[in-house]
This record gives C-alpha cells, structure tokens and sequence, in this order.
C-alpha cells in the first residue's frame, strides 16, 4: 500500500457528500433566520416564502419563480399545470431518479423513454424525434448530475412539432449554467415552458428538509401553477382547478435563503473542484472514464461520477479505505418492476450499460484537495485490486 493509502486506511470515514462544513459557516445566518420564522409565527406561507420566490427567480433570471414541497411535487404540478393526463404521452430518460417518470405515469400519462448519450449520461437530443406522435404532450429532459441537456435541440424540436412543452426536471442542476444554441449564458431552469428543482439537502441548494421550486416565464401558466400549488385555489375557498397540498414550509424557504448567501461561491467551488478531479484522475492513468461535460455548458456536479468496470468490487474496496461512493442509478426506468416496458428497455441500451457501471464519488463545495487525494489513492487501489 502506497503512504497515501496507508494514512487513509485509518483516517475516519469520508462524507459522501459533506453538509456540516457547509453548516458552520453559515450557522449565524441559518440560525437567525430559523428563529426570525419561530418569532413570526407564519410558518405556512410566511413572508420568507415570497423572498425566496423572490431571490430564486432573480438568480436563474425567469420571471417566475413558485415554491413547492418537493422537487417530485414540482415536476408533478407542471404535469397538471400544462393538462397532461390520460391519453397523453411525455418523453423522458429511462436513467434518471424515479419520480421522472413516476410523476408522469401519476397524471396519468405514458413515460416514452428515449436513451442516453453514453458519455454524457444525458437524453440523446437525436433519438427524440422518432418518438414523438400525436399524443406526445411535453418532453422532460433530466438534467443529470448537474449538467443541462442539449436544451436548444431539444426545444428547437418541441417548438417545430408544435403544442409540445418542455419541462426541465433540473433536481439536480440548480445554478449551472447554458450557453448553447448561439443564445447567450442562462441558467438552468430558465431554459424552456418550466424548469423544476428541488431543494432535498444533498442537492447542489439544499434546504433541511423537503422543498422544491418550479419556474417559468409563462405569466398565464405560473398563476395556474400557483393555483395547483395550493389545492387549486384561486383565492381561499374557491377552487376552480384539481390541485394538491404541494407548500413548502416557510422554515424551509428560510433555510435557502440562507444558504443563497454562499451559493454563488459554491457554485464557482463546484466548477473548480471538478475540474481538479477531472486533472487528479487523469493524471493517475486509471482505467476509469469520466461523465463528459459538453463545451457549450457547465456541471455543478450534483454527483461526480465516474464509469467503471467491476463496480461492486470497486465499491466494496473503497469502502473498507473509508471512501464512500453511490450509485445513481443502478436500474433504468424501464427494467423497474413498477415502470417495465420491455420493448423500450431492448432500446434503451445504454442506459443498461451505464446503471451497470457509473460511481459517484465523494463531491461537495467543501471537498478539500487532501481529500481528493485520498479519494483517487484509495480508486486506484480498488481498481487495480479488482481488475
Ligand atoms: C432528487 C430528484 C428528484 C426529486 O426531488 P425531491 O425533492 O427529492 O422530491 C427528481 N428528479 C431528479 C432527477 C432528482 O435527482
């Protein structure tokens, strides 16, 4: 074993992904604005919520920002905001977190699957269009592991058919960045009808709890958003649509907005810090390839993931030197027992490929590079043990 190895064999074990970091230093402000909502009292849509709609919608430049209690929640009111259900068809990624699709078949849809590029782990914009028929309602690119999809294919093409909309599930995309197309730098959930994110704690803008956040620049669509948002009212007790309960608690809103303190930096740490790995694994010469991130586009790397050969002898290794990886996601869509569409799935060969082999290793703005060295001695040491 190699000095590195032997020192990180005994060291503790690594975050995945390290939020405490993240926690100390901006206890003052989280803290603070925790206590401000205890003090106020409104904890269903207090004023925090409108800041946040606020500031969010500011950030990624849309003009529309509405809240919501989950990003599934958010993907699952675009749905019933744009009127898809029974009989309709949305086109998606088999490779992606399962309420992608699991949202879809709950309108009342049919996911259409579409593969993968296998170097990018995102939806091949040129395998799309053979899948659209009459009934094809929206297409749900995922931007996966904090990269955004070939969006001006993708919309260029909803746009030419006609009636279709574009919905980003962008769960894991908040703050990075688009610039493809010819158009000029934009975020990601200001790139098409609706951009939908979450703010789960590990995602790149966490909350401590459960939140999400759907954007547009549609005035006529946000206020039917708004209004499945909360039970389909469009003022109190009067309910002119089918909605759900889909809030997000005003605590909630109170820890982002905290958080937006030091999002910006965290954003240019995860640009940075990826670059570094990406020179770290390359330099180390290992037989291990790395997800592409195309030239007209950033990552904020929601997950640094890696594709490998082996894999649970991999994992299984890292381990044991106290480095911990996930997978995301070991089973497409279309082999789940819930979603199983066998003609799809025999399509879809690259998404096969890639669930079998992907690894996500430990990634956050806090990541330090003594523990990138640690992350890549300990990979190259599985790797080599479970050639
Ligand atoms: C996390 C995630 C979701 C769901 O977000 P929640 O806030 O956990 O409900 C949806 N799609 C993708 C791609 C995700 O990664």
């Amino acid at each position: 074993m190699s000095a590195v190895l032997n020192e990180a064999a005994s060291l503790p074990k690594l975050d995945f992904i390290d939020l405490k970091t993240q926690y100390r230093a901006l206890k003052p402000s989280v803290d603070a604005r925790i206590q401000k909502v205890l003090d106020h009292g409104q904890y269903i849509m207090g004023p925090e919520v409108v800041e946040l709609e606020q500031q969010l919608a500011a950030y990624v430049g849309a003009r529309h920002c509405i809240t919501c209690a989950s990003g599934t929640e958010a993907l699952l009111i675009s749905l019933m905001a744009l009127g898809i259900g029974p009989g309709d068809e949305v086109i998606t990624s088999p490779f992606t977190f399962v309420a992608t699709a699991e949202m879809i078949v709950l309108a009342g849809a049919k996911p259409v699957y579409v593969d993968i590029d296998p170097t990018t782990c995102l939806i091949d914009a040129a395998l799309i269009e053979a899948k659209i028929t009459s009934r094809t309602k929206a297409i749900m690119p995922v931007s996966l592991y904090g990269q955004v999809c070939d969006m001006a294919s993708i919309n260029a093409l909803a746009a030419r058919h006609g009636n279709i909309a574009v919905i980003e599930d962008a769960a894991q995309s908040f703050g990075a960045s688009y610039w493809g197309g010819g158009g000029s730098r934009r975020k990601s959930c200001n790139l098409s009808t609706i951009g939908c994110t979450s703010f789960f704690p590990s995602k790149p803008l966490g909350c401590y709890g459960d939140g999400g956040a759907m954007f547009t620049n549609d005035d006529a669509l946000a206020k039917i958003m708004r209004e499945v948002r909360t039970h389909g009212q469009e003022r109190r007790y009067y309910h002119t649509r089918i909605g759900v309960g889909g809030r997000m608690d005003t605590i909630q809103c109170a820890i982002v907005l905290a958080k937006m303190e030091r999002f910006e930096w965290e954003v240019q740490q995860r640009l940075a810090l990826g670059q570094i790995y990406r020179q770290k694994l390359g330099a180390a010469e290992l037989p291990v390839s790395l997800v592409q991130v195309q030239a007209d586009r950033d990552s904020v790397f929601a997950q640094f993931t890696v594709v490998v050969e082996n894999r649970a002898a991999v994992q299984k290794r890292m381990q044991e030197l106290g480095v911990p990886t996930a997978v995301h996601y070991p089973i497409s869509l279309n082999r789940q027992p819930a979603y199983r569409d066998d003609a799809s799935a025999a399509e879809t060969v690259h998404s096969h490929w890639a669930g079998e082999r992907v690894m996500s290793l430990p990634f956050s703005p806090d990541l330090t590079e003594a523990q990138m060295d640690r992350v890549v001695a300990a990979l190259r040491d599985a790797v080599t043990l479970a050639a």
